[in-house]
């Protein structure tokens, strides 16, 4: 199990929804995101608020692609994610099928 999984399971166990989840990954790692200096994140991501999308899905902007920073980014590395622009192609999860 890699550091992704074991994060998946531990809060797996806590049977929370999915807004809590969410409130959960933002408490705990939306600081550490490093969404907003990256290229293609724009007006619109910065007005929703937007970011940690490796966790939390896809963009509902219309983000143009451009170099994904993520593989620069402490979440990145911390939880051994295999993935990038999940801005646009959805979450870590969603992009190993589980
Ligand atoms: S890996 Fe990418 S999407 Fe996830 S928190 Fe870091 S910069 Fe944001
Ligand atoms: S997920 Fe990657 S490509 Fe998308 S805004 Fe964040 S750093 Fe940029």
């Amino acid at each position: 199990m890699d550091k992704f999984e074991e994060k998946m399971a531990e809060i797996a166990k806590e049977d929370l929804s999915e807004s809590e989840m969410n409130k959960r990954f933002l408490d705990e790692l939306g600081d550490d995101c490093i969404c907003p200096d990256c290229p293609m994140y724009n007006q619109c991501a910065q007005e929703k608020y937007e970011g940690l999308y490796c966790l939390m899905g896809k963009s509902e902007c219309n983000l143009e692609e451009d170099d994904c920073i993520c593989p620069d980014c402490d979440v990145f590395n911390d939880l051994d994610l295999k993935y990038d622009l999940f801005c646009i192609k959805g979450s870590e999860k969603e992009l190993r099928g589980a």
